[in-house]
């Protein structure tokens, strides 16, 4: 099962892709996640990527490229996976074809997570993040103790990204340079809608609807 989790920032792909993960025994593959892990270990991709990421850029294609393709071709991506955050360009979905045609997995479906922008900056700025991945919300998806992650026990942080400044210059870029990829998907035949405004068990089970097509 080899599916892409598209959508504008704060869609809810991460908090989806976990679920979705566990259920179809397929890796999420997070590229903000990663780079994340690279800027607290302070390797030089970290130390690059954070100057885009602090303002709300996209750090360049060539770095993602090269990031993505050593990451699909882990043994754990044998059985397919889940990109979550990748491709948000044009020049970066024209590299995930050629990737994934020289190692033959090609792409089932690309899952468009629609969410309003009013509702992408409330669910953004109160997002709290866990740095093994898991992300929660003070009001709508709250931790059963307040500061800490359910699922690792570690301490909850809020992303520098997600203050309102910021979000709203990551919702320009969306519709600026990601948005495009929806014509982009559909023209291949691979794109599939879905409503992300409701609960997230409802959009659990209407992605899983799809998913399970490809089983
Ligand atoms: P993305 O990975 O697409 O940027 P997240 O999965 O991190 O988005 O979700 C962004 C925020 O919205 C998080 O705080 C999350 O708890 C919350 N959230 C996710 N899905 C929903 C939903 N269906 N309804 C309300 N809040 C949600
Ligand atoms: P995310 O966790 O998906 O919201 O991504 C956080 C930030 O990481 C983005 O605002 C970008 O700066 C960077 N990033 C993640 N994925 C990509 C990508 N595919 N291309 C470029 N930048 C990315």
């Amino acid at each position: 099962m080899n599916v892409v989790l598209f959508g504008p920032p704060g869609a809810g792909k991460g908090t989806q892709a976990k679920e979705l993960s566990q259920k179809y025994d397929i890796p999420h593959i997070s590229t903000g996640d990663i780079l994340r892990a690279n800027v607290r270990e302070g390797t030089e991709l970290g130390l690059k990527a954070k100057e885009y990421m602090d303002k709300g850029e996209l750090v360049p294609d060539q770095v993602l490229i090269g990031l993505i393709k050593d990451r699909l071709e882990e043994p754990d991506c044998a059985n397919g996976y889940l990109l979550d955050g990748y491709p948000r360009t044009i020049p970066q979905a024209d590299a995930l074809t050629g990737i994934l045609n020289e190692i033959n997995k090609p792409l089932d479906s690309v899952i468009n997570m629609g969410v309003g922008d009013e509702e992408l900056v409330k669910r953004l700025s109160g997002r709290r993040s866990c740095k093994c991945g898991e992300s929660y919300h003070i009001m709508f998806n709250s931790p059963k103790e307040e500061g800490v992650c359910n699922a690792c026990g570690g301490q909850l942080y809020q992303r520098d990204d997600d203050r309102e400044d910021v979000i709203r210059q990551r919702l320009a870029v969306y519709n600026d340079k990601t948005k495009p990829l929806i014509e982009y998907y559909d023209n291949a035949g691979l794109l599939v809608n879905v409503d992300g405004a409701g609960l997230v068990d409802s959009v659990l089970a209407d992605i899983c609807k799809i998913m399970d097509q490809y089983k």
